[in-house]
């Protein structure tokens, strides 16, 4: 059995102050726990999260990184500097970045590669929107963001990468995929995994995410193919993120 990853997204909220205590909250309703957890935070509080969580079982990362890998790119932020963070996660292509900052999938496998060579793991997000599902789009949209990955992928990196399923219309909007829909998604992305590398493509894990919170995250985690969450709007509250923690036992 894979086992399971829970990632915080803390998207653009904290400040030093609620930083410290939201860890120390987590840290504190960590035991027992099955499943491994990270929290991918702002780049500015990257310092004080290594600080804090050095030496815990807790990881940390990133939410988006520059394609390039340094120099004369004003604003960016390469995978070095991440590394040098000690950073084990970078998010790539949140429908977020999709959406607000126009990045394609094919920046967005360049933002992966850029990622593994650093030694991290890319979560790479792909997800649809409503109207691509209601049109029966879903598989094809979210193989194609996937497809972008895995062409520029070196078969023997597809271990190295975690997928997170993210539909567009369940993000933040307390609308999440039912179980079977997230499945069947995950399944299909498994497939496509397989067809890059089939022995790698059973250990990576591919997360839900979009609304997940501790009334749903059991049975959405329960799925053979829902490897752990991807976690927004409930990464935000201490007893949140553990109830959904502790949910995959
Ligand atoms: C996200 O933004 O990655 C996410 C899953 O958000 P939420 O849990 O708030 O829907």
């Amino acid at each position: 059995m894979r086992p399971k990853l829970i990632v915080g997204n803390w998207k653009m909220n904290g400040s030093r102050t609620v930083n410290a205590a939201l860890l120390a909250e987590i840290a504190a309703g960590l035991k027992g726990a099955k499943a491994s957890c990270a929290v991918c935070v702002p780049a500015p509080y990257l310092h004080q999260v290594e600080e804090l969580l050095k030496g815990s079982s807790i990881a940390w990362g990133a939410q988006d990184v520059s394609a390039y890998e340094g120099g004369a790119y004003t604003g960016e932020v390469c995978a070095k500097m991440l590394g040098d963070f000690g950073c084990r996660y970078v998010i790539v292509g949140h429908s977020e970045r999709r959406a607000y900052h126009g990045e394609s999938s094919e920046l967005v496998a360049r933002k992966a590669m850029a990622v593994l060579k650093e030694g991290m793991s890319p979560i790479v997000c792909v997800g649809e929107t409503l109207a691509q599902r209601e049109a029966g789009q879903t598989v094809e949209v979210v193989g194609a963001q996937l497809g972008a990955v895995l062409e520029l992928l070196p078969a023997d990196a597809v271990e190295k990468i975690v997928v997170a399923y993210e539909p567009v219309w369940a993000i933040g909007t307390g609308k999440n995929a039912t179980p079977a829909m997230a499945q069947e998604v995950h399944a299909a992305l498994r497939g496509q995994l397989r067809s890059r590398n089939a022995e790698a493509a059973e250990g990576v894990a591919i997360l839900y995410g979009g609304s997940m919170k501790p009334e749903n995250a059991r049975e959405l985690l329960g799925q053979p193919d829902i490897d752990g969450g991807l976690i927004g709007g409930a990464a935000l509250k201490a007893q949140d993120f553990l109830a959904i923690i502790h949910a995959t036992q």
